[in-house]
């Protein structure tokens, strides 16, 4: 998300995409890029990892530059990167071998090569836990949805079978082509929890891809079963309500509007941000790649609408000299949908 967040120290995933919290030991996977640079003939590597990994950066490029030709150059990419939606573009047009760490790949390309860096934390402890307590247990209700990140997503079908063993009738679904596997979750994507249960098992670190989901899907009990924390927690949308409803108030008086479309290659809505300025003659279309407070102040707009990134609008909103709120909030902000029909704001589909 926004280079505004700082490292939480509940392990929150929102800065990262991953914690580095536990010092965990990822799989990054040098075999395979040496091979296909190899297969490839390549004379360039770029490497992209996510905020919470540029610092390991440094060391997987020794490592791969022992094992390559001397003629073969590494780069990497210094690029803010908080999803597989945050291509360093640039850098891929570049390299002949593009590598992007810690995202499940949101569109196929021969040109990239996702290296998902799964994480060693054993869920299955936490998920017991949650069993029979926040999670209803079987005999209460035995249908269970289950969905989790890209992070564990090899964990995925033992999780399944763990819930099967215990008596429940587990529920999983793949959302559109934005989520690469089946039960994934992103930050502004949750379709894979559209299922026929009452109740939602989130196993995965913190709160920010539950809260989205709790948002999205306010008849269910989500149940967030965290293994990097060992915590159970029930997600509550409430706070977060009344955050966006603060905003969507502050932003009803506003007589200038900055309508921004984000430029990085899988945060693009070009058409919703279009509708916004065609329909408003206070409204003005700003593009931009890193959506942050200092980018925006010399605007001095009276508010704003972030048809980029979701996580931006909702957990750094605050950070903001101004309301920003999602493209639903601001059709109720200038009184063309009702208050009560406030959702979180989901992404759809790739590039
Ligand atoms: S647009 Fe979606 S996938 Fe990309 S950083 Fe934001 S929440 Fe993550």
């Amino acid at each position: 998300m926004s280079q505004q967040r700082n490292d939480r120290p509940d392990g929150d995933l929102r800065n990262t995409g991953m914690s580095l919290r536990h010092d965990r030991e990822w799989d990054y996977e040098l075999d395979r890029i040496v091979e296909e640079v190899e297969e490839r003939g390549a004379e360039t590597v770029g490497l992209q990892f996510p905020e919470g990994l540029k610092r390991r950066g440094p060391g997987v490029a020794d490592d791969l530059r022992e094992s390559l030709p001397d003629d073969v150059s590494v780069m990497i990419s210094g690029q803010p990167c908080y999803g597989a939606c945050d291509l360093d573009t640039y850098l891929m047009k570049r390299t002949d071998v593009f590598v992007h760490f810690g995202h499940s790949p949101m569109k196929d390309s021969n040109k990239i090569l996702y290296v998902p860096l799964f994480s060693n934390v054993d869920v299955f402890p936490i998920i017991e836990e949650a069993i029979g307590n926040q999670l209803a247990s079987p005999d209460e209700d035995p249908d269970v949805g289950l969905v989790t990140t890209a992070q564990h997503m090899n964990k995925f079908e033992e999780m399944r079978e763990f819930l099967e063993d215990e008596g429940y009738t587990v529920h999983t679904r793949r959302g559109d082509d934005r989520l690469t596997h089946e039960g994934q979750v992103l930050g502004c994507n949750y379709e894979s929890a559209d299922i026929d249960a009452d109740q939602v098992l989130y196993v995965g670190g913190g709160k920010f891809h539950p809260l989205g989901l709790a948002m999205e899907h306010q008849d269910k009990n989500v149940v967030i079963a965290d293994p990097v924390n060992n915590a159970v927690t029930i997600a509550d949308a409430e706070q977060f309500l009344k955050e966006r409803y603060a905003s969507v108030h502050k932003a009803m008086d506003a007589e200038s509007w900055g309508v921004i479309f984000c430029t990085k290659i899988g945060q693009g809505r070009w058409e919703e941000a279009q509708e916004i300025v065609d329909n408003n003659d206070d409204a003005y279309l700003i593009t931009m790649d890193e959506i942050t407070p200092d980018r925006l102040l010399n605007f001095g707009m009276d508010a704003y609408v972030n048809t980029g990134c979701p996580r931006i609008t909702t957990d750094d909103g605050p950070q903001f000299h101004a309301p920003m709120l999602t493209p639903g909030e601001y059709k109720i902000a200038i009184g063309e949908k009702p208050l009560d029909e406030l959702e979180f704001d989901t992404f759809h589909g790739t590039w």
